[in-house]
């Protein structure tokens, strides 16, 4: 089974498209997502429809509670507020109809697979510091020991986490463009964001997983930025949302 992986796309529509047309030319069996589909950008109800449409598994993410009001946005910053609020009022009844009834993670699939936007214990939590780390090996050890993969999101920042060593220590390939998994090792992954990156590369990324040959590929995507800035600008979106995608921050 082949997998691709996307997360974070944040209503970007050139970057889901990109990254879709780039899924469409390799021998791909299905397409998961870990949520954050909305939010920050011009276009949700493209994004909702598209991802909805193409994903065979999908957790929600902060931003998706957030656009359809099961969160209380003060946990948001000013720009990630004004943004989340814009998405609601432009995505259809439809959109946020779906939104509404996206499962929360941690989702377990077949081959050793579990899904999450944050980490497996909290949806809103980020994989950044060594506790959410060792708390998520914890949980996989606790409650689903057969893991050989958690994919998560939120972050925005592409990195594999493999498990090493007899004292199972964590070790961290930053930018794993290709990594081949160890069975009965466990790994925390974070394929990046499509619609968002904050790795200093603007190119959207998104992760393949070959559950045969075990090798996970993180894989990057260039699209048409400008046009995505030309959008946010136009609706009148915080300027700052359109400027950092050329950076990738
Ligand atoms: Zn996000």
């Amino acid at each position: 089974m082949i997998l691709a992986i996307i997360s974070d796309i944040h209503s970007n529509k050139e970057a889901l498209n990109a990254v879709l047309a780039t899924i469409a030319a390799e021998p791909v069996d299905t397409i998961l997502c870990l949520g954050d589909i909305v939010g920050y950008g011009p276009d949700p109800n493209d994004c909702a429809r598209e991802v909805l449409a193409r994903c065979t598994s999908i957790v929600r993410g902060n931003h998706d509670k957030a656009v359809v009001g099961l969160i209380d946005l003060e946990w948001f910053n000013s720009v990630a507020r004004e943004a989340a609020l814009w998405n609601r009022r432009k995505a259809s009844d439809e959109t946020l109809g779906a939104l509404r009834t996206l499962p929360k993670g941690p989702v377990e699939l077949d081959d050793g697979v579990v899904i999450c936007h944050g980490t497996p214990m909290d949806e809103d939590e980020y994989m950044l510091s060594s506790t959410a780390v060792e708390e998520s090996y914890r949980w996989i050890d606790d409650q689903q020991p057969g893991t050989l993969c958690c994919f998560h999101g939120h972050s925005h920042l592409p990195m594999v986490i493999e498990r090493v060593g007899p004292k199972k220590q964590a070790k961290v390939h930053r930018n794993g463009s290709q990594v081949r998994l160890r069975p009965g090792s466990a790994y925390l992954i974070n394929p990046g964001s499509v619609g968002q990156p904050r790795d200093g590369n603007p190119r959207a990324s998104f992760g393949i997983f070959d559950s045969k040959s075990l090798v996970y590929r993180n894989l990057r995507v260039a699209y048409p930025v400008a046009e995505t800035q030309r959008k946010i600008l136009a609706a009148g979106l915080p300027d700052e949302l359109a400027f950092r995608l050329a950076e990738g921050r």
